[in-house]
């Protein structure tokens, strides 16, 4: 059985969607994971952020904004006055669901509640779409089994058990359609796998049913070697080992959710990136193996804070790193980057909610600095100890830079720098120009 996902834009519109149906209907078992239609979780944030401030009317304006997007895709989607009908109705139903929350005391809680809407709707639509064209389909509810921990994170066991009871009520079914994104916590309300989330619930769906392959289709012939909203002449890489992948996709590579690789590394299976405006073009195979030993792709980090703590209690000590991440740890705030010297620490945050108690703890071991707007750019690829030159190539490069800090060694596919915000993208061309024309050439 095969996992597919297909992103905002790839449902972004009743011809996207038949695209998507023209992708899917052909033999094989698969599970096809939605996102929202494109824009609309951003919309929906919106209206909830009305609705927590209170500004009623403002939400009012908001949902009935969005509201025609939807009337047309169904007036462009289904050729039946049976489906236009329906899909009408459906519309109506969610739009009024959404108003109800204009009438009442709104709550943090409901606001996940709200962003749901978009892939309640998109996988909605597409299911009454495959009906209308006699597609045998089911849409399976995520909210059944889809579910997060008392941590956050997603709950494997649960998800797999109750997968495999809603797949089995349908023996018969090949093509399966469900939400990306949703979930619930362990209170069983509406949560959410936060932004981007649709790519980790493929990759989670498909480890808890060891899929065949996980598909991701989205907008663009794959994981490309640098970021195409900031530097031209990027390309796909056809081949990119798990441990490549996992970590542009946390450093900043949009293409992926941050955490989507791991589930499906944990079971090896193979991931590949599609485009669905090019339905035929390669796009990229993560796997187990690793092609070619040389940098692959380069990707950004922003909004990272990074703490210095100079202490001459340091000095010929030990036991002070593990004092200083016991603080991190206290706080749930995972570090980043890190680098020492025999006085001073420096590491990088990506998470600020508990700053202020983070820094007064850590004052008690020495002076701290903060600075924030940092971006850590991570460059890529299989640099085995043997090979020598990367640093030579990458440093060359961006040697008109100012670089805060460097991680070099931690792992044999990643060499992280830290720069200023404002220098992001000067970095990503310049290492475009540096090393990857040479590497192409
Ligand atoms: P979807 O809505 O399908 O999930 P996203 O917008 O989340 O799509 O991700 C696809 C986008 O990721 C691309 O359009 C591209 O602009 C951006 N992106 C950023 N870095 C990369 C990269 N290294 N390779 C490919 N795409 C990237
Ligand atoms: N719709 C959600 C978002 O926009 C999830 C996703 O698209 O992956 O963040
Ligand atoms: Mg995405």
């Amino acid at each position: 059985m095969e996992v597919l996902k297909f992103g905002g834009t790839s449902v972004g519109s009743a011809e996207r969607m038949k695209s998507v149906a023209g992708l899917i209907n052909n033999p094989g078992k698969k599970i096809v994971v939605l996102s929202a239609m494109s824009g609309t979780t951003d919309w929906l944030v919106k209206i909830s952020n009305a609705l927590l401030k209170q500004e009623t009317e403002n939400a009012v304006k908001l949902i009935n904004e969005l509201e025609p997007r939807y009337r047309k895709t169904v007036e462009e989607l289904y050729s039946t006055k049976e489906y236009i009908h329906k899909g009408n109705e459906l519309i109506t139903e969610h739009f009024n669901f959404l108003l109800s929350f204009t009438r009442d005391m709104f709550t943090p809680n409901e606001e996940k509640t709200i962003l749901a809407e978009g892939e309640l709707l998109s996988t909605a639509l597409v299911q009454y779409y495959l009906e209308e064209q006699k597609v045998s389909s089911v849409l399976l509810p995520a909210l059944n089994f889809m579910r997060i921990d008392n941590e956050g994170e997603p709950d494997l066991p649960y998800i797999e058990e109750h997968l495999k009871k809603e797949l089995a009520k349908h023996p018969h079914i090949n093509l399966f359609i469900t939400q990306g994104y949703i979930c619930r916590n362990p209170f069983g309300q509406v949560d959410n796998l936060k932004r981007g989330g649709s790519d980790y619930t493929a990759s989670l769906v498909g480890a808890a049913i060891y899929a065949t392959e996980v598909q991701i289709w989205t907008d663009i012939d794959g994981m490309h070697n640098n970021d195409p909203r900031y530097v031209q002449g990027t390309y796909p890489i056809a081949e990119l080992s798990f441990d490549e992948a996992a970590e542009l996709a946390y450093f900043g590579a949009k293409i992926l959710h941050p955490a989507c690789i791991l589930p499906a590394q944990k079971r090896k299976i193979p991931v590949r990136l599609l485009n669905t405006m090019q339905p035929e073009a390669k796009g990229t195979l993560i796997s187990q193996a690793s092609q070619g030993h040389d940098i692959k792709a380069v990707a950004a980090k922003d909004n990272i804070t990074v703490i210095k703590i100079k202490s001459a209690r340091m000095l010929l000590a030990y036991g002070f790193l593990r004092s200083v991440f016991e603080v991190f740890e206290r706080y749930k705030t995972p570090i980043d980057m890190i680098t020492t010297s025999e006085v001073a620490i420096s590491l990088t945050i990506d998470e600020t909610i508990h700053i202020d108690h983070i820094l007064e703890e850590l004052k008690n071991f020495g002076t701290v600095e903060i600075e924030m707007n940092q971006t850590i750019i991570c460059i890529v690829g299989d640099f085995l100890a043997e090979k020598h030159g990367y640093a030579l190539r990458i440093f060359d490069a961006m040697k008109d830079i100012p670089i805060r800090m460097i991680s070099y060694g931690g792992s044999t596919n990643n060499i992280s720098v830290l720069i200023h915000g404002d220098d992001k993208k000067k970095a990503l061309i310049a290492l475009n120009e540096g090393v990857f024309k040479k590497v192409k050439s």
